[in-house]
């Protein structure tokens, strides 16, 4: 059995090259940047206004002003503000020349085309300065980093309507197991609808995969090894197999990756929900093969598959966020290996995050699973105690 960390360090190691594609910003959301993004002009681009209110020369001897113009967000005043003089100004506008503050508009005055400082302005006051917030070709962004929905306003501020991302990994997914009937279908007696395909699909296209659902295969041997063999057919840089992962009878997974000649990494790891968890390769295409268990299977695709896609698109953080939570009760772990349990989280009062709830009462509970904000590690033989400090990984 081989730990967690090392079994991932293996994944990665396993993991390609990432290749580059250009895609719209439209297809951006949540890819992996293949190049830097750098901004290609100052921002502010000119010294802008941040209130409404005068531009004004702030050491000016008068205190009434004669208004001579304005300045308007898009259509900036193109004069110059001369002793005695303020000019109208909009937040966002530019300030026009000789201008070294803003007066805002409550703490102005105005009749007859004059405009009085209530208060006297401070040099730069509610100016930014062109260039403050970034230089021109400053990188904002950087290669390997994930386009998060509110990057995209980045993106697009700089010019970027299309850009280059790590190009999404063909993923196949097999189920297994002569129980398993298609949702459309009615279980009869004995029989379980697939959860898994649907739960790998979305799982899989929200980190970036472009998923192939791949006909069931029941527990028989030759039939997984044809399916295995067509599914390798289309070259996917992924397959995923649920079920008949363990050792006993009608498990088949294993066997027949070894009889098609499949090089395998790892056979069992030491994990709670995932022991027997294989990673594999045959040909081009790694191979993942889970428990059949709905929270196995969400379990084993954060720590493993999801590693994988993010590594084959070029991600520089590929693992699931980690953080530190209080345990709002006693948490038990495995007496021989250690366990990834998802919980659900809140906070208290003195603002701590709190792990509140255990999100999984045995591997089948996918409907307490479907609240799990993330995984709380507990080594094996150990446990958590109320108002313990635990190490949680974060799914969301
Ligand atoms: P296995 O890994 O084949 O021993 O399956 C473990 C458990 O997961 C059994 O209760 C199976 O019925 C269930 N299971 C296997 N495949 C699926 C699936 N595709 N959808 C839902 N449950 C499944
Ligand atoms: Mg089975």
């Amino acid at each position: 059995m081989i730990p967690v960390p090392e079994a991932i360090d293996i994944v990665k190691k396993e993991v390609g090259a990432p290749v580059a594609e250009r895609v719209p910003i439209s297809e951006a959301a949540g890819r992996i940047l293949s190049e830097d993004i750098l901004a290609d002009s100052d921002l502010p681009p000119f010294n802008r206004s941040q209130m409404d209110g005068f531009a004004v020369r702030h050491d000016d001897d008068s205190e009434s002003l004669r208004i001579i113009g304005e300045s308007v967000a898009g259509r900036g005043f193109d004069g110059k503000v001369a002793p005695g003089t303020a000019v109208r100004i909009m937040t966002g506008a530019r300030v026009p020349e000789g201008a070294d503050a803003v007066q805002k508009v409550e703490s102005t005055e105005e009749s007859d085309g004059i405009v009085t400082m209530l208060e006297a302005p401070e040099a730069g006051q509610n100016i930014v300065k062109s260039g403050e917030e970034v230089r021109k070709g400053h990188r904002v962004m950087t290669r390997g980093e994930i386009i998060g929905d509110n990057a995209i306003a980045t993106l697009a501020s700089f010019g970027y309507s299309t850009v280059e991302v790590g190009a999404r990994p063909k993923v196949s997914i097999l189920s297994t197991g002569s129980e398993i009937v298609s949702i459309s279908e009615t279980p009869a007696k004995d029989q379980i609808r697939n959860s898994n395909s649907e739960l790998l699909r979305a799982l899989v296209s929200r980190t970036g995969g472009e998923v192939s659902i791949r006909p069931h295969a029941d527990d028989d041997l030759e039939q997984l090894k044809v399916a295995i063999s067509d599914a390798l057919g289309d070259g996917p840089d992924i397959l995923i197999i649920t079920g008949g992962v363990s050792v006993v009878a009608y498990d088949f997974t294993k066997p027949a990756l070894r009889e098609l000649g499949a090089e395998i990494f790892f056979e069992k790891v030491s994990l709670k929900p995932g022991k027997p968890t294989v990673f594999a390769r045959l040909g081009e295409t790694l191979i993942f093969g889970l428990p059949g268990n709905p929270v196995s299977v969400a379990v084993t695709f954060h720590l493993f598959v999801r590693t994988a896609l993010l590594a084959m698109q070029g991600a520089i953080e590929c693992g699931l966020r980690e953080g530190f939570a209080v345990a709002s009760k006693d948490f038990k772990g495995a007496k021989e290996r250690d366990c990834y349990l998802p919980v659900s989280l809140g906070s208290d009062l003195q603002g701590h995050l709190v792990i509140e709830a255990q999100r999984f009462g045995g591997s089948s509970n996918f409907i307490a699973f479907s609240k799990a904000d993330a995984l709380l590690f507990i080594p094996k033989g150990g446990r958590l105690e109320q108002d313990g400090i635990g190490r949680i990984y974060f799914l969301r």
